[in-house]
């Protein structure tokens, strides 16, 4: 690396580790942002000679960027910002930090998608899903799109692998070619991870027909976007890879949804040239991702944590939650986005019939919601007071960003 990228890293590593021992954070996004003060192109230089995978998509980068790291990890070390700091002053701080490594795979936040595959010239770009998100803050989702499809039209060598089964990933994943101008059609490897969530995808983004579906099929009514089939699908509890071998999946994370993230995973890792039954193994050793899926016991109930920030991901986490009393909380601080009209997009009803508890900085507003879904409930005021009003046995947590880390805190900051 050239001097001044040597120096900007090395004060990088030192910022974010003095604002860890002053017990503010990990310390990523401010170190990030001092080495990039001093080199802006400090980014470029750390990914310099590695090869990178990025991880993007409104939903579940998190926890398939740590799943990713883990599988691509059979061929040697691997650098991932594995906190969730996914802009690239994180990514900025992981690579400082993590020193010379082979591989790295990086979380990267949809909006930055395009910045972060000019700075690090990946060899991998993973695309799980597109979905609204934070109403007063993100972008629409065709727009989202729209971005992604610019970027890749950009970075042609890229290998791509996307989610087949949301129609916004397969528009933007699939710019056409133009010969005269240099642009090859990209080389898309299509991972089929399922999509709930089908409110942001009605129209199609190419000619504003309507998307009419059928079981897992999804076609356009007007032009000749349809679903791409899937080299690797979810079979049971296990994946079936693009030869057509099965392999037995064990997760420590719940739900249908976690499968589709370890399909993706492998996915990514045989980009790299891992065979899936060498990364499957690795797998299992994935267990909560900075609290996400935690199980913690407390008098006698057995809390567990799940994350839900917009309606596809509460959709999501309904479909992974056990039949069993249910504590919702809802903030709406900054990070949060401070607009909550979006729980109006979230149908409850898969909730009757458990017991409901509501809390948080914005528990009236989803007291209206759950009044309006018909769906049973009662406010509390403290955490504690949830676990105390529920029988022993597990109490299922769904709470949004801030929400979810202040329970995080009372729980001594469960991993
Ligand atoms: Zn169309």
């Amino acid at each position: 690396m050239p001097l001044r990228a040597k120096v900007a890293s090395s004060v990088s590593r030192t910022a974010a580790a003095l604002s860890r021992a002053a017990g503010r954070g990990d310390g990523s996004v401010i170190g990030g942002w001092i080495g990039l003060k001093i080199d802006p192109d400090l980014l470029a230089h750390l990914s310099a000679g590695r090869a990178i995978a990025l991880v993007s998509g409104t939903n579940g980068k998190t926890t398939t960027t740590r799943l990713s790291a883990a599988a691509v990890g059979v061929l040697g070390r691997v650098a991932t910002n594995s906190f969730g700091a996914n802009m690239p002053t994180g990514h900025t701080s992981a690579l400082a930090k993590a020193g010379s490594t082979p591989y790295a795979v990086l979380e990267v936040d949809e909006h930055y998608l395009a910045q972060v595959l000019e700075a690090t010239e990946p060899h991998v770009v993973a695309l799980l899903n597109l979905s609204r998100d934070q109403l007063d803050r993100a972008k629409e989702v065709a727009m989202m799109a729209q971005l992604w499809r610019a970027a890749l039209v950009r970075h042609t060598d890229v290998r791509v692998v996307a989610n087949a089964d949301d129609p916004m990933v397969v528009w933007a994943a699939t710019p056409p070619a133009d010969p005269a101008q240099g642009v090859r059609p990209p080389h898309v490897t299509w991972f089929s991870a399922g999509q709930r969530w089908h409110d942001d995808s009605w129209v199609c983004p190419e000619c504003g027909s309507t998307i009419q579906r059928s079981g897992e099929q999804w076609w356009c009514s007007g032009c000749p976007l349809r679903r791409p089939d899937a080299q690797w699908t979810v079979e049971d509890d296990g994946v079936l890879d693009p030869t057509g071998a099965w392999h037995k999946v064990t997760l420590q994370l719940p739900g249908k949804v976690n499968l589709g993230n370890a399909a993706t995973a492998l996915a990514v890792a045989a980009e790299f040239g891992v065979r899936p039954v060498d990364a499957v193994s690795r797998l299992h050793t994935v267990t909560s991702v900075a609290g996400r899926y935690a199980q913690v016991d407390r008098d006698g109930r057995n809390i567990r944590l799940l994350l839900a920030k917009n309606p596809a991901s509460w959709l999501e986490a309904f479909d992974m939650a056990d039949e069993a009393p249910t504590l919702l909380s809802i903030n709406a601080r900054d990070p949060d986005g401070l607009d909550t009209s979006w729980l109006f997009d979230v149908d409850f009803a898969p909730l009757r019939g458990r017991q409901v508890l509501i809390t948080g900085d914005r528990a009236y507003d989803l007291a209206v919601r759950l009044d309006v879904n018909g769906v049973p409930f009662q406010h509390v005021r403290a955490f504690g007071e949830a676990v105390r009003a529920v029988p022993p046995g597990r109490l299922e947590v769904i709470a949004n960003y801030t929400a979810f880390q202040d329970i995080r805190a009372e729980l001594d900051r469960v991993n």
